[in-house]
C-alpha cells in the first residue's frame, strides 16, 4: 500500500520491566470524579460519570527518569494542572460489568489532564463542546505504564502534584466517586473499549494555574513520579 503522505507514527508508551511498548489507541477522560474537586468546580459530586476524549497525538510520553516538556499553549491565560491515575486497557470489550473489569486492565500510569480552564469555562457557559479547553495539542503528558501485577494496591494509593516543590494536589485514589471498575462499566456501555485505550480517571481538588518555567512533579504511589516542565 502507498500513501499520499507518510502516515503518522504510532503513539506508544514505555512499560516498566520490558522493552516492549504499549501502543495507544484512544484517550478517554472522566469528568468530576472526586467529590472535593466537583465542589471546587461548583457541582455537588453526585452526578453519574461523564466522559470526554483527547486526541491520541495530544499524548506527551515521558520516558522513565526523564523530565517531559510541554509548551505553554496558545489562546489561554489560565492553564491548569490535573493529576490523574490513568488506566491502560489490555483487553477490549463492550458492556463490561464492574465485577469483570479488572481483567481488562493491562496496567496503570500517572497522567496530567492539562486544561485551558478559561476556554473550557467559556464553552461550558455557552453549552458548547469542551474540546478547545481539554483536547488541545500536548494536553496529555503521561509517564510509563506499570503492569497491573506490579502496581500494588492502586485503588488505595496516595496521589499528589507539586509545582516548584510545593503541594498543590494531594488525595487518595480511594476517594474516586466512580471507582476504576465502575468507570470501566460505564465507559464500555458507551464505547467498545479496545486494547491500547487509556482512561484518565479524574482529578482530586487543588487544581490551579501553572505558567512558563514551572515544573510539576506528580506521583501515584506505586507507579513512579512524572516530572513535566512548562516551557
Ligand atoms: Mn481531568
Amino acid at each position: 500500500m502507498s500513501f499520499v503522505f507518510p502516515p503518522p507514527a504510532t503513539v506508544s508508551m514505555p512499560v516498566v520491566g520490558t522493552t516492549e511498548r504499549f501502543p495507544v489507541h484512544r484517550v478517554y477522560c472522566v469528568g468530576r470524579n472526586y467529590e472535593e474537586h466537583a465542589k471546587e468546580m461548583g457541582f455537588t459530586g453526585r452526578e453519574p460519570p461523564f466522559f470526554f476524549l483527547k486526541p491520541t497525538d495530544a499524548v506527551v510520553v515521558v520516558e522513565a527518569g526523564q523530565t517531559g516538556t510541554i509548551p505553554y499553549p496558545s489562546l489561554t491565560k489560565n492553564l491548569h494542572h490535573e493529576i490523574e491515575l490513568v488506566v491502560a486497557i489490555g483487553k477490549g470489550g463492550k458492556d463490561i460489568k464492574a465485577a469483570d473489569a479488572l481483567k481488562h486492565i493491562y496496567g496503570y500510569a500517572v497522567g496530567l489532564d492539562m486544561t485551558r480552564r478559561d476556554l473550557q469555562g467559556e464553552m461550558k457557559k455557552q453549552g458548547r463542546p469542551w474540546c478547545i479547553g481539554k483536547a488541545y495539542d500536548h494536553s496529555a503528558p503521561i509517564g510509563p505504564i506499570t503492569p497491573a501485577a506490579q502496581a500494588g494496591d492502586v485503588a488505595n494509593a496516595e496521589l499528589y502534584l507539586q509545582v516548584n516543590g510545593k503541594d498543590r494536589q494531594r488525595s487518595h485514589v480511594s476517594k474516586l466517586i466512580w471507582n476504576i471498575a465502575e468507570t470501566i462499566e460505564h465507559l464500555s456501555a458507551a464505547w467498545e473499549l479496545q486494547p491500547g485505550d487509556l482512561i484518565y480517571t479524574g482529578t482530586p481538588e487543588g487544581v490551579a494555574a501553572v505558567v512558563s518555567g514551572d515544573t510539576m512533579v506528580s506521583e501515584v504511589k506505586g507507579l513512579g513520579t512524572l516530572t513535566v516542565k512548562v516551557t
